[in-house]
């Protein structure tokens, strides 16, 4: 139930976002703990009442013999933790993610309700990629003297973005590029990858490791044991619980790599096409898959260049595909003129980013739209 304290202050962050000072998020977030600290002695009893959205087993507490004990509340930013937690926590967990359902992750921007959850929760989970760079500003803004922090772009090993052939990189990688072309083209080419290097150090560019972690089932696991280690640490009493639901759902996940590995292994094909973006690099990885793509992973991009169509017809027609795919919650033209121009049957493979509502009232978990996605490689490949 919004305060007016609370009305106010998320009018003031869109104005705030509206000027677009991005720049100042740290002193917006100064304004904004402020704000809650003020808003929560101002309502006196300070409990933040829903402050999470999509919470789940909110009124776990009390049931079993456990009654004095509340559940733990885990928030997330993205679906996967938000799905293994609550497969691992059961009734013992209350957890929420902060992306509303249907919405993109990548422009995401958090709310002040959103950073009051955080802060009031037992265990914060993010991924810790490109799209998450708000994260740390929060993290050093906030009190965080009761909150577990778990950053899972630490439990995996991690796969750089990559550029192949065909694809189109973002407008700002395309400029370094550019600048590096005209560098070696005076140059000899160490001294164009110096001259490269060194731009990225001036702009303070680190390597741009590809956040999707979670598309691959190997790397599924290893985010649900970590996550069940930090949910044995908070509640030693409770570890024999979690570890015995965290047994079971790693079960699961072997028998969903388990198929993605018979699939390909029985498939005729060992390339897949996207007339999109493709956020699978961990999943391909994995399978010894090899892929074209319109755009990289997280890129803004929707239109592509006729020459990114046309290098995506001619590789479907060559290798015979007959699949063309599409990600979750994207513009379907290029996709759907590369299924026109070639008779490519048209598929979704979700990359789970995020669902949609219909998708989450009726219930969808990573395991069951990993195993539409076996499905769809499975055609894909025959
Ligand atoms: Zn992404």
């Amino acid at each position: 139930m919004p305060t007016m304290a609370d009305m106010k202050m998320k009018t003031d962050f869109r104005l705030v976002v509206v000027m677009k000072m991005r720049a100042n998020f740290k002193l917006l977030l100064l304004a904004l703990t402020l704000s809650i600290a003020l808003a929560l002695g101002g309502c006196g009893a300070g409990n933040g009442a829903g402050a999470a959205s999509g919470s789940s087993g909110s009124n776990a507490s009390g049931s079993s013999g456990a009654a004095a004990t509340p559940a733990l509340k885990v928030v997330t930013t993205v679906f996967a933790p938000y799905d293994f937690a609550r497969q691992i926590g059961g009734a013992q967990v209350e957890a929420s993610m902060l992306l509303p359902p249907g919405v993109e992750s990548h422009g995401f921007e958090p709310t002040p309700r959103d950073l009051l959850s955080i802060q009031e929760c037992d265990l914060f989970i993010y991924i810790g990629g490109e799209s998450e760079t708000w994260v740390s500003d929060v993290l050093d803004s906030l009190d965080l003297q009761k909150t577990r922090v778990l950053q899972l772009m630490d439990s995996v090993s991690l796969l750089e973005e990559e550029i192949v052939e065909g694809m189109e990189p973002e407008e700002e990688e395309e400029a370094d590029h550019a600048a590096a072309d005209a560098a070696s083209a005076d140059a000899s080419g160490a001294a164009s990858a110096s001259a490269e290097a060194d731009e990225h150090a001036a702009e303070g560019e680190e390597v741009a490791y590809d956040e999707h972690i979670w598309t691959s089932p190997e790397n599924a696991k290893k985010m649900v044991k970590a996550i069940s280690e930090a949910l044995c640490a908070l509640r030693p009493a409770e570890a024999s619980q979690f570890q015995e639901r965290t047994q079971a759902y790693l079960t699961q996940l072997d028998e969903l790599d388990a198929a993605l590995h018979e699939t390909v292994a029985a498939g005729v094909r060992k390339t897949i096409v996207f007339g999109d973006r493709f956020p699978f690099r961990y999943l391909t990885d994995e399978l010894g898959l090899s892929y074209y793509a319109a755009f990289p992973g997280c890129s803004s991009e929707t239109e592509a260049k006729p020459a990114t169509v046309a290098f995506l017809i001619d590789k479907v027609k060559a290798e015979r595909l007959p699949v063309i795919f599409k990600i979750e919650m994207s513009n379907t033209d290029i996709a759907q003129t590369i299924a026109e121009e070639t008779g490519a049957a048209l598929r979704n493979l979700h990359s789970l980013h995020n669902l949609s509502e219909s998708e989450v009232s009726s219930g969808a978990t990573y395991l069951s739209i990993m195993w539409d996605n076996v499905a769809a490689l499975k055609e894909a490949l025959d």
